[in-house]
């Protein structure tokens, strides 16, 4: 039975691709177009005229698990890119799987998606192994200024973290609901996206401040006794983050909002930067600061260890956000 297990690979490195948007109206009407060429199904390449100086300062191709089109559909950035890692779940490994990117490069277009296709293969998964028994519990819970709130529930009280010496970090009253079926999966959704509506003048500028998990988590059992108790029981969490837009981990943002910068740059995506990069050096040993954010903290049994994690980087390929695009593409380089 744990042979025909999907995500049983025993692959510890994290998945790291890149998809690349179409043009949007706007950026074609004011001719900002790409100066992006994804030349093979890994390898992006910048193509412009940079001056001597720039091109020492910057690569000009890079290179990844996989590289995306424009014409690429979300089914595909799935299967290709997170079905293995998000479906390891049913073999009782943690999975996470981040979309990175700047703000209106895709991330949320790009997660959703994923997000659907994984639940519904794990539903068709479940009808296919009537020999176990399976419970699926959902939460979602949003990280807006190091404060975590609870996106199942009309409580906007910011949740604490508590430290259990068994299962390590968890979100104090943190709603769970007990997903029956495809229909519930799509009720919870919708609540959600109220949830992170309410109290704030511009969604926009929420959800290009703050992180979104959704959390998937399975328990199963063999209905017979399997021989071992290790297949007869299993249980794990699969994470899917949109993550806050990556211009928030800047240093260096346009000349523009430096007098803001101070409350722009958002601690947990710098800490989960560091600890991807940490974590993709081999340093699964060393010290790894989970600890210095609040997503990490979350996600440390579901980044750390032995648990598997892929990340999307999504891009515009305008001529504009070339600057933002090269950060994201480089912060993609380090976690490979
Ligand atoms: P983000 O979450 O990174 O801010 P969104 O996912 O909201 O960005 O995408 C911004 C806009 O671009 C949305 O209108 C979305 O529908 C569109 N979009 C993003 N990616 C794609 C894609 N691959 N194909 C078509 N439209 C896309
Ligand atoms: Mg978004």
């Amino acid at each position: 039975w744990e042979e025909a297990m999907p995500g049983s690979t025993g692959e510890e490195r994290i998945l790291v691709s890149v998809r690349v948007r179409p043009l949007n109206d706007k950026e074609l009407a004011r001719n900002d177009l790409s100066e992006w060429e994804c030349i093979n199904d890994t390898t992006i390449v910048y193509r412009s005229n940079l001056s001597a100086s720039e091109r020492s300062l910057y690569p000009t191709s890079y290179s990844f698990d996989r590289v995306f089109r424009t014409d690429c559909p979300t089914r595909q950035v799935y299967e290709e890119a997170s079905k293995e890692v998000a479906l390891s779940v049913l073999n009782g490994i943690n999975s996470s799987i981040f979309a990175y990117g700047q703000t209106s490069s895709g991330k949320t277009y790009t997660m959703s998606g994923i997000t659907e296709y994984a639940v519904a293969d794990i539903f068709n998964y479940i009808e296919k192994h009537k020999e176990r028994e399976f419970v699926l519990k959902f939460s979602a819970m949003e990280i807006y200024n190091e404060s975590v709130r609870d996106l199942l529930s009309n409580d906007t009280t910011p949740l604490r973290l508590l430290d259990d010496p068994e299962k390590g970090t968890v979100v104090e009253k943190l709603t769970e609901e007990t997903l029956e079926d495809w229909n519930h999966f799509t009720d919870l959704i919708s609540f959600c996206e109220t949830q992170r509506q309410i109290g704030e003048t511009s969604l926009n500028e929420v959800s290009s401040r703050s992180h979104q998990i959704l959390r998937l988590t399975i328990e199963s059992s063999a209905r017979e006794f399997l021989g071992n108790y290790k297949s007869s029981s299993l249980a794990a969490s699969v994470n899917f983050v949109d993550l806050a837009g990556s211009e928030r981990a800047s240093q260096t943002n346009s000349a523009g909002t430096r007098l803001k910068e101070g409350c722009h740059i958002n601690r947990s995506l710098l800490t989960l930067g560091t600890v991807i990069r940490k974590l993709s050096k081999g340093g699964r040993n060393g010290h790894i600061p989970f600890r210095d954010s609040k997503l990490t903290r979350i996600l440390q049994s579901s980044i750390g260890g032995n648990a598997r994690t892929a990340i999307i980087c999504t891009m515009s390929p305008a001529r504009s956000y070339v600057e933002q695009t090269r950060n994201t593409l480089l912060f993609a380089s380090c976690a490979k």
